[in-house]
């Protein structure tokens, strides 16, 4: 097998579980080193460092709020000292806080666009100063469909992943000219603790609006972060790609 990203050194935040989990695992799989991080599940961090080293790379997790910015510019610092360069950065970490308008609170709406959203300034603004050195590096950021659409429910994650997006385009064209790349990825439903949190009905309903008929792995979306970070996508920039099946086509 070709190995899209050998020795390439990829930081992906929030990876103990979910789609981080299978990003972490799908990058590794393509050659890559992996820095990982966790907010607080340090037992499912460790098991996927020894999983990772076990597939041959260098992969080391770092407990840090990518909510921090201190905490960021620490970990950036500690990862260029562990790993000697970064190359892919996959700003994944996020959360949700689900609730109308009328009864969300300000620290829900606070929570959600500091995790999401302050989370990937947090993380960029550290990360390209080694990326413009070194004058390469591919940026992955995880939006979301209803950070284009919209959703009842959802003002403060809906926002948020909006956010996402415009701060991916302005990235791409700050920093083209340094052959930094900068896309985002718009998942749709996709099978993880955050969406197991739906009850069962509004699953199904879901499930109604998406053609392909069914939820999305969280492998499927790895894939295509892997192609974004690879040098096959060396002509893709400033870009939001759906990966919804079909659930939404712009
Ligand atoms: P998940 O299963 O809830 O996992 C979230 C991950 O992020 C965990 O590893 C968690 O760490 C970590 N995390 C949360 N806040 C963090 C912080 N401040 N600093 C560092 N790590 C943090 O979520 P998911 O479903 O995999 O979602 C991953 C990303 O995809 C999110 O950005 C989400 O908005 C986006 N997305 C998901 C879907 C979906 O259908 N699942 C759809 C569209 C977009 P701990 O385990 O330590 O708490």
């Amino acid at each position: 097998m070709i190995r899209r990203l050998q020795d390439r050194v990829a930081l992906v935040t929030g990876a103990s579980r979910g789609i981080g989990l299978g990003i972490a695992k799908k990058l590794a799989q393509e050659g890559a080193h992996l820095a990982f991080t966790y907010k607080s599940s340090a037992e499912a961090a460790l098991n996927l460092q020894q999983e990772l080293v076990a597939l041959g790379v260098q992969a080391k997790a770092y407990a840090s709020d990518a909510s921090d910015y201190l905490q960021a510019e620490q970990l950036i610092e500690s990862v260029l000292a562990d790993f000697g360069h970064l190359d892919i950065v996959v700003n994944n970490a996020g959360i949700t806080r689900d609730q109308l308008l009328l009864r969300m609170t300000e620290a829900q709406w606070d929570e959600v666009l500091d995790n999401n959203l302050k989370s990937v300034f947090n993380i960029c603004k550290h990360a390209v100063k080694p990326m413009m050195k070194a004058r390469s590096g591919s940026i992955i950021n995880l939006s979301s469909v209803v950070g284009r659409s919209g959703n009842a429910g959802q003002s403060n994650y809906s926002a948020s992943k909006a956010g996402v997006i415009a701060f991916t385009q302005s990235l791409a064209k700050e920093l083209g000219s340094r052959n930094i790349r900068c896309n985002a990825i718009a998942p749709g439903f996709i099978l993880t603790e955050m969406t197991g949190q739906l009850d069962a009905a509004v699953a199904e309903e879901w499930n109604k609006r998406i053609p392909l008929g069914r939820a999305g792995t969280v492998e499927e979306v790895a894939e295509v972060v892997a192609f974004l970070a690879s040098d096959a996508a060396s002509y893709v920039s400033g870009q939001c790609w759906n990966v919804c099946g079909g659930m939404q086509s712009s």
